[in-house]
């Protein structure tokens, strides 16, 4: 039989679960773009972004998923033929190293693997050999959701000071906005890219370029820029209308206008606080589980991982029928292995936005339950060591 039916939890990190506040929110008639409440909400939207990144720079918005951000920052800064650094961490570094390479800039990447962080003394050896400045800009992704490994930004940023290199820092957000503490300007990052379908719980469709006077200088000499992805027009306070280049993004603004507002309602660091401790319960929930059998941590280290989504290893290749098991059994989705050797051996917990402990510890015994059903090893118990872990912290 089946237990599935009820309030499912697509737990795949990104999109992530809505918010009733937002989609009651979306639920309305079109309204006006010229004029009213949709152009007077906009400023605002921006400036709660700009406080939420931590940036004293400008902020550019695009009807877009990630992908079309990806494009924005280097379109914006990088002319055919440039180099950049990709530091590669996992699926989404190579995603945005094709992206890249697409334009007609070259790139190269300095690999780290899945399982650890990018090195910032690697990075500052490499800065070091290149003394005629072709490198143009480092692209870090501080989250990468594939394998959920959390880069140091500050370090990396250190690094490239430490060799003395103008390289922009480029940021990838998208997976960490929201879920895992960053600062854009006091961490010295030149640009920073995010979308509002994770951390931002807003339905995919928008997403925003950061940036500071440096990238912008940058922009005066790109030869990758087109109309669209010219991010000059969008930063523009009195040009609401071609923020969008045409219409605006009418019922994705009312959604995300609620969702600044949920932010700001629990506070910042209280919303970070809380990705921490959900964080920590689903970590000692799988070191509970390997324990006993092969099942462990993508990311070994607690310090490389991410708040947002957990990459974990299931040791045989049980990790497929244990997501089938909790989606037709449960009415949970689980994250897949992506970008691995062996995808069967891997799935992922999607953990950003709108989640609380009671989905949380949900999840984790509705994993547990699915390991028993379909034979994963593992020890059992882990869910009531994530209980645990809740009981302390909440
Ligand atoms: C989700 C994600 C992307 C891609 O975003 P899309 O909206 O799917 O294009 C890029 N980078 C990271 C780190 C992500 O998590």
């Amino acid at each position: 039989m089946s237990l599935q039916n009820g309030l499912t939890y697509l737990a795949i990190p990104g999109p992530s679960v809505t918010p009733d506040r937002v989609l009651q929110a979306m639920h309305r008639a079109a309204p006006n773009i010229n004029t009213g409440a949709l152009t007077e909400m906009v400023p605002d939207i921006i400036a709660d972004l700009n406080m939420m990144a931590h940036n004293e720079g400008y902020c550019a918005p695009y009807i877009s998923n990630g992908h079309g951000v990806w494009e924005a920052a280097l379109a914006n800064t990088l002319s055919r033929g440039d180099l950049v650094l990709v530091l590669g961490t996992g699926h989404f570094s190579h995603g945005w190293k094709t992206i890249a390479e697409s334009m007609g800039i070259d790139v190269e990447v300095l690999e780290f693997g899945r399982t650890s962080p990018s090195d910032p003394e690697a990075v500052a050896a490499r800065l070091a050999k290149d003394p005629d400045h072709r490198i143009k800009a480092v692209l870090c992704v501080h989250v990468d959701t594939s394998s959920s490994v959390k880069s140091d930004v500050e370090m990396v940023r250190a690094a490239i000071d430490a060799a003395r290199h103008p390289a922009l820092l480029m940021v990838d957000c998208i997976a960490s906005f929201g879920c895992d503490r960053f600062e854009m300007t006091p961490w010295g990052a030149d640009l920073m890219i995010t979308a509002c379908q994770k951390g931002l719980m807003t339905p995919p469709g928008v997403a925003f370029v950061f940036y500071n006077d440096k990238a912008d200088k940058m922009r005066e000499t790109a030869n990758c820029v087109t109309h669209y992805w010219d991010w000059r027009p969008r930063t523009d306070p009195e040009m609401f209308y071609k923020f969008f280049d045409g219409t605006a993004p009418t019922h994705h603004l009312f959604g995300l206008r609620e969702a600044l507002a949920m932010i700001s309602e629990e506070g910042l660091d209280m919303v970070w606080r809380r990705h921490t401790v959900l964080a920590q319960a689903i970590w000692a929930a799988v070191d509970h589980w390997g324990s006993d059998g092969p099942l462990e941590h993508n990311v070994p280290k607690t310090l490389h991982r991410s708040h947002a989504v957990t990459t974990i290893k299931t040791g045989d290749s049980g990790a497929l029928a244990l997501q089938e098991w909790c989606k037709t059994k449960a009415g949970l989705t689980l994250g897949i292995g992506l970008g691995m050797d062996r995808p069967d051996q891997y799935f992922r917990i999607g953990h950003m936005g709108y989640v609380n402990a009671q989905m949380i510890l949900g999840v984790l015994a509705t994993i547990e339950a699915g390991m028993k059903a379909t034979g994963l090893e593992h020890a059992p118990g882990g869910a009531a060591v994530a209980a645990e872990v809740i009981a302390a912290q909440a």
